[in-house]
């Protein structure tokens, strides 16, 4: 009999693809030296956090030895910040946008699961087009929350309207979408995004219960060729938007992140109230106080998109030298490539692993047939990788 419940203990069976792609690669540096592999497992943004983020840390370091200056404060973030993220999202999502329709959260993590807490019952679902960050269905378990995965239209990842629709139940709760997006790297254009919209009002009118549209929104900041990632506040009332600083500002080991709520939301003060309740009674407590201290003081810096979009070049170069087909990423830092020859990603990634390469298969994102590759890694790391995944991409078409 295990001492932890049987639901966890399948979930640690069955462990993440993304984890085991990243151990693998431990084991390989170990045996061969880390300048030998190429690990495109994990995205953990590399570059360093923007110069304003040490100098706010000196400032701090000036003023902490007063009472309180690190103590417990409002639940749901300090009010100053609450207030600076409200003008900037105002002008990100062109709403406008008060203190009280934001939140500071422990990440966008954190702010999934104050959402999912606040506003699922046992058995609700949430439909999310696939693929689809592996987190979302844990986060939704968390609350008795379903995931309902819905494939992307292949290779351009664009939203499957129809089936979407399809998937909609009396259940359906929740519509959650990543734009840019991990790991298909697509931005959902406003089109798309009005006939969606369109879509959840009809279904939540016929239904007589809310379908609330999440936008999760870490990369927002990381678009590419001038591609903008469409606000969806303004285009439905019971929109939310979920973003973060892990990405744009390097802190990701910081945990700040945001839910911000439409204003045209019918009893928004009620899920405001009730998310700082959930944010609280699942023991965050409130967002850490350096970390809202340092994203106060360096709110509209971003980390150098052009680096992370040279480093896209050299994947996108890595990739038509192996002869893969694969959309060029509008957005985020990954290639969802499809897999040459059967098909299988697995065997793809292995064949990639024995050439000291590490990717993650699809079916880790709910979407088989394709690997996932980041480059949160210096382009010397991809530039080494070139002849070995040729190779494996050969050995593949080959078998
Ligand atoms: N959502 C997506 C799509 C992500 O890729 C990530 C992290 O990689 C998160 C949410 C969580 O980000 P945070 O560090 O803000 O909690």
């Amino acid at each position: 009999m295990s001492i932890i419940t049987r639901e966890i203990a399948g979930y640690l069976n069955k462990s993440s693809w993304i984890r085991r792609m990243f151990e693998a690669g431990l084991e390989l540096k170990q045996k061969y030296g880390p300048d030998k592999v190429s690990d495109f497992s994990l995205g953990n943004p590399d570059l360093p956090p923007v110069p304003a983020v040490a100098q706010s840390l000196r400032d701090l370091a000036d003023r902490v030895d007063q009472p309180l200056s690190l103590g417990y404060m409002p639940n749901a973030g300090y009010p100053t910040l609450r207030q600076a993220l409200a003008d900037r999202l105002s002008q990100e999502q062109r709403v406008t946008l008060a203190s009280e329709h934001v939140i500071v959260t422990c990440g966008a993590a954190g702010g999934l699961n104050t959402l999912f807490r606040a506003v699922l019952e046992a058995g609700d679902e949430l439909v999310c087009p696939a693929p689809y960050f592996v987190e979302y269905g844990f986060y939704a378990g968390n609350f008795g929350g379903v995931l309902v995965p819905v494939p992307a239209t292949p290779v351009t990842f664009s939203l499957d309207l129809d089936a979407i629709e399809k998937a909609l139940t009396e259940r359906t709760r929740v519509l959650l979408i990543n734009s840019p997006n991990n790991p298909a790297g697509v931005i959902y254009s406003q089109e798309e995004l009005v006939a969606l919209c369109d879509m959840l009002r009809k279904h939540s009118e016929r239904n007589g219960r809310e379908v609330f549209l999440v936008s999760d929104e870490p990369y927002r900041f990381l678009a590419y060729d001038g591609v903008e990632v469409p606000p969806v506040l303004p285009l439905y009332p019971y929109s939310v938007v979920i973003g973060s600083f892990s990405k744009s500002l390097s802190i990701a080991g910081e945990r700040i992140g945001y839910i911000a709520v439409s204003p045209q939301m019918p009893q928004v003060q009620d899920l405001v109230r009730g998310m700082i309740f959930t944010n609280r009674t699942l023991g965050y407590v409130n967002a850490p106080a350096i970390g809202q201290r340092i994203v106060e003081a360096a709110l509209g810096a971003n980390v150098d998109v052009d680096i992370y979009r040279q480093r896209r070049d050299c994947m996108a170069n890595l990739l038509e030298n192996a002869e893969l087909e694969f959309r060029l990423p509008q957005g985020a830092f990954y290639f969802f490539p499809k897999v040459p020859g059967n098909g299988d990603d697995v065997q793809f990634c292995q064949m990639l692993q024995d050439e000291c390469i590490l990717a993650v298969p699809g079916r880790g994102f709910g979407y088989p047939g394709f690997i996932r590759l980041t480059y949160c890694m210096d382009k010397a790391v991809i530039e080494r990788a070139v002849p070995g995944f040729k190779r494996a991409a050969d050995r593949m078409r080959a078998s």
